[in-house]
């Protein structure tokens, strides 16, 4: 089917209730505990249409009163939360050592964080029911709390066009596999929602919302994991370009005549900075971790091999680093990954080289932190991607009514 549109379409009532109602949520989640008329005096919309937009969150169970009463002059309002109770949202990291699971409550409270070990090279079948297999779990345990699932989010490293599906994922070894068709078939038909994404983005959602670094408008995730690959915010909204490919400042050549990279070039900055470069070798996915441990003690006990091998690692990351900075300004770029327990011997390094190559003063502001999100940040950003499209409108539950 073809359709066209012929430039702004009129909003209809539909779409103007959806949008107050997220615009309420929002509030609600930003300033909670809050009363109907700080709603009302903050978002401009008049007091019965909040009551009745509240009514509608509170039947969708998606907000709740509490017995809190504000003191204040004038009659004490009943103050509204949101309501973690009904739902949860789930994300999950499919990368070369393992495959993780978070789930996480409307109001982005934690409810599980699970992980087991994957082994690269296995068949993009093999990957689906490694995934399949944890969600039927998360799925369960929610299912006794009864908690509906809002959605799942499907971290994958590699290039995830904007349909969702994994035109190339080189570490893994897949290539345009339907990861989103075939969980839903392996899941039967779930009936909630599954998106695919590039894990760098889904990272850069999770620091938006949960990290250190939270609400920051302009942010770049690096992640840390076999390969390299940047997640990126602009102006408060995640960038994935034209197809979705944004951010593979892993593959952005630093030297021409630098080590081979698993992409089939040279000198690529992953080849140069990722961790098979720290280590010195191409370590397989269940050497990584014993390796990286051994990495830390010899850093720890000033090796001076070990020390150069790090030090020439964050040179190289700062080389890339100073490219996103030139070329985006970020406020923050967060390392993820392995990188974060490296992240004392990288930094030093790091910013040396964003003082001499960003042309603005002082690195254009851009500070450079270790994430503390940890190797959980892809999967939580999935959870966060699903309360982002219920933030901006698709409720779940209940029927809109008419105010
Ligand atoms: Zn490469």
């Amino acid at each position: 089917m073809i359709t066209s549109t012929t430039g702004p379409q009129p909003a209809d009532f539909a779409d103007v209730r959806a949008t107050n109602l997220a615009v309420v949520l929002r509030f609600v989640r930003e300033h909670a505990p809050c009363s109907r008329a700080d709603i009302a005096a903050s978002t401009g919309l008049n007091k019965a249409t909040v009551s009745s937009l509240v009514a509608d969150l509170i039947d969708r169970r998606l907000v709740r009163e509490t017995g809190l009463t504000e003191n204040r002059v004038g009659r004490p309002a009943t103050m509204l939360v949101l309501d973690g109770s009904p739902y949860a949202a789930i994300g999950v990291e499919i990368n070369v050592d393992f495959v993780s699971a978070v789930a996480v409550d409307l109001a982005g409270e934690r409810l599980l964080t699970w992980r087991r070990s994957f082994s690269a090279g296995d068949s993009v079948n093999q990957g689906v029911a490694a995934v399949g297999a944890i969600v039927r779990r998360v799925v369960n345990r929610m299912a006794k709390e009864e908690r509906q699932i809002l959605g799942l989010a499907v971290a994958v490293p590699g290039l995830v066009d904007v349909q969702g599906t994994v035109r190339l994922a080189p570490n893994l070894g897949w290539r345009d596999a339907d990861i989103g068709g075939d969980l839903a078939k392996a899941l039967r038909d779930p009936g909630f929602p599954i998106q695919v994404d590039n894990d760098a983005n889904l990272a850069a959602l999770a620091e938006q919302r949960f990290g250190a670094h939270a609400g920051a408008a302009d942010l770049v995730y690096l992640t840390g994991e076999v390969g390299v690959g940047a997640g990126i915010i602009l102006d408060g909204r995640l960038r994935r370009g034209g197809l979705g490919y944004s951010g593979e400042i892993g593959h952005v050549q630093l030297d021409p005549d630098g080590p081979a990279c698993h992409c089939g070039r040279r000198g690529c900055l992953e080849a140069m900075a990722g961790i098979g470069a720290v280590l010195r070798k191409d370590p397989s996915p269940a050497e990584i971790q014993v390796e990286i441990e051994e990495s830390l003690r010899l850093a720890r006990a000033g090796d001076p091999g070990t020390l150069a091998t790090l030090e020439s690692a964050g040179r190289s990351l700062g080389r890339g680093v100073s490219i996103l900075a030139n070329l985006l300004n970020p406020e923050v770029v967060v390392l993820g990954g392995y990188y974060v327990p490296l992240a004392p011997w990288l930094l030093p390094a790091v910013e040396e080289e964003l003082r001499d190559r960003v042309v603005a003063a002082e690195g254009g502001g851009c500070q450079v932190v270790a994430s503390t999100l940890g190797h959980d940040a892809a999967a939580l950003g999935g959870a966060a991607r699903i309360l982002d499209s219920v933030d901006s409108g698709r409720l779940p539950g209940g029927l809109a009514r008419i105010p």
